[in-house]
């Protein structure tokens, strides 16, 4: 039996306007289109599973209990949209500082990895979108179609050289090409 395909979702820059470091929920803005482009891919069939890099925990500037809040409040505003998210999983660890690194943060596969084994999963017949090069480069290590988005970082972010298997305006047009594969 073939494995159940997945979109990977970034956060920031992708589903909600990039801040840097969010941390309050008046931060907290969905992007246009977004809410709309979820619900079309898990009608199709896919599952959403978000994957966030989120080091403002580890860096003591957020704190678990106001984190799980605000993707409560994201899971609320996608869901007043006939929204819903499969899952949310976040790395709250630092960046390797030249100690040893955890096996979460993007572009490392733990989150992928934990979605994986949850939902029954294959990479391969599965889409990363990002806006951030670290994205692109979590999506070609699992193997999946990598997206880049415009909205956000937009790919500019210079970290990782990767070239993108599809670039799109948005999460709205990153769902249409998805669809459009899908259902060819
Ligand atoms: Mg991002
Ligand atoms: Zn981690």
């Amino acid at each position: 039996m073939k494995g159940q395909r997945a979109v990977f979702l970034d956060r920031d820059g992708v589903i909600v306007e990039e801040v840097d470091y969010l941390r309050r929920l008046d931060q907290l803005r969905l992007l246009p289109g977004s809410a709309v482009a979820i619900r079309r891919l898990r009608a199709a069939g896919l599952k959403v599973v978000v994957v966030t890099n989120q080091s403002a925990v580890g860096r003591g500037w957020l704190s678990l209990p106001a984190l799980r809040r605000i993707h409560a409040a994201l899971r609320r505003r996608l869901g007043a949209r006939g929204a819903r998210l499969d899952a949310i999983y976040f790395c709250p660890h630092l960046p390797a500082a030249g100690g040893r690194a955890c096996a979460c943060r993007k572009p490392a596969l733990g989150l992928l990895r934990r979605a994986r084994r949850r939902f029954g999963l294959d990479f391969k017949r599965s889409y990363f979108i990002g806006d951030s090069t670290t994205d692109l480069r979590t999506a070609r290590a699992a193997g999946c179609a990598a997206v880049l988005v415009r909205t956000g970082k937009g790919g500019r972010d210079g970290r990782y050289r990767v070239k993108p298997d599809r670039v799109c305006r948005d999460l709205a047009a990153a769902a249409d090409w998805i669809l459009a594969r899908e259902a060819a």
